[in-house]
C-alpha cells in the first residue's frame, strides 16, 4: 500500500474510533451494539451528570487551546432554550456562555420580553472557544454537536431560539441565509424553532435591531400560548 494511502486509512480509522467512542459515552445503544469490546456508559441522568462526563473533552483541537470548557447555564427544566455559536473571549475566561458585551445585550433583550436569564437555558453549538473568535470549522461542529443534542434531550425545551447564522444553519441542517430563516417558526425534531440575529451582530449593525425585536415579540407570543395550554 502506498504511503499516502496508508496515512489516509489511519486518519479515517482515528475519526471512526473517536466517533464511536463519543456515541458510546452518550449512551447510544445502536452504536454500542457494534462496539462489543467496550462497556456501555449509562446515559446521563442530569445536566450536571452530563457536564461532569464531558468537561475534559479533547475530541477536537479546541480542547487544547481553551481556558475553560463552557457547558451552558440556566434552568435545566426551561421551556425556552437559547443556542449560540461558540464561546468568545470572556466566555472562555469565565466558563459561562454570553457573559461579555453580547451577553449583557442578550440579558436586556430577554428583559424586554419579560424573561430573566435564569429562567431560560443558554448554550452554544461548540463548548470551547475557537482561537481569535474565528468561525467554527465544520469538523469541530460535527464533533461537538452531539453534546448539544444530548443537552436538548435532557432539557426538553418547548421552544429553541437560535442566535445567529451558525446555530440556525447547523440545527436546521440548511445553508439558507439567516435573513431567509428568521421571522417564522420552524420545526426542529418536534420543537418549535425560531431564528434571530446574534447579539454580537446587533452591537455592530443597527439595522438588525428592528427585525430582532419583531422576532422577540413572536417568541413571547408563542411562549405565552404554550404556558396557557400547559394550564
Ligand atoms: S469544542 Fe466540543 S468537541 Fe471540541 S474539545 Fe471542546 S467540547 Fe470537545
Amino acid at each position: 500500500m502506498a504511503g499516502d494511502e496508508y496515512e489516509r486509512m489511519l486518519q479515517a480509522f482515528a475519526v471512526a474510533k473517536s466517533f464511536l467512542k463519543q456515541q458510546v459515552e452518550l449512551g447510544f445503544d445502536e452504536v454500542y451494539a457494534q462496539v462489543k469490546t467496550r462497556k456501555k456508559s449509562p446515559a446521563p441522568k442530569s445536566l450536571d451528570d452530563f457536564c461532569d462526563k464531558i468537561k475534559n473533552c479533547t475530541k477536537c483541537d479546541l480542547g487544547y487551546s481553551r481556558t475553560n470548557f463552557v457547558f451552558g447555564t440556566g434552568d435545566p427544566g426551561a421551556n425556552l432554550m437559547l443556542i449560540g455559536e461558540a464561546p468568545g473571549r470572556e466566555e472562555d475566561l469565565q466558563g459561562e456562555p454570553f457573559v461579555g458585551a453580547a451577553g449583557k445585550l442578550l440579558e436586556r433583550m430577554l428583559e424586554a420580553i419579560q424573561f430573566k436569564r435564569e429562567e431560560v437555558y443558554i448554550a452554544n453549538i461548540l463548548k470551547c472557544r475557537p482561537p481569535e473568535n474565528r468561525d467554527p470549522r465544520p469538523d469541530e461542529i460535527e464533533t461537538c454537536k452531539p453534546y448539544l443534542f444530548q443537552q436538548i434531550k435532557l432539557i426538553q425545551p418547548k421552544i429553541i431560539l437560535a442566535l445567529g447564522r451558525v446555530s440556525a444553519q447547523v440545527l436546521l441542517e440548511t445553508k439558507s441565509a439567516l435573513g431567509q430563516l428568521r421571522g417564522r417558526f420552524h420545526d426542529c425534531n418536534g420543537i418549535k424553532f425560531l431564528v434571530t440575529y446574534h447579539p454580537a451582530a446587533l452591537l455592530r449593525y443597527q439595522q438588525y435591531k428592528r427585525p430582532t425585536w419583531e422576532d422577540l415579540q413572536l417568541l413571547r407570543k408563542e411562549y405565552d400560548k404554550i404556558e396557557v395550554s400547559a394550564g
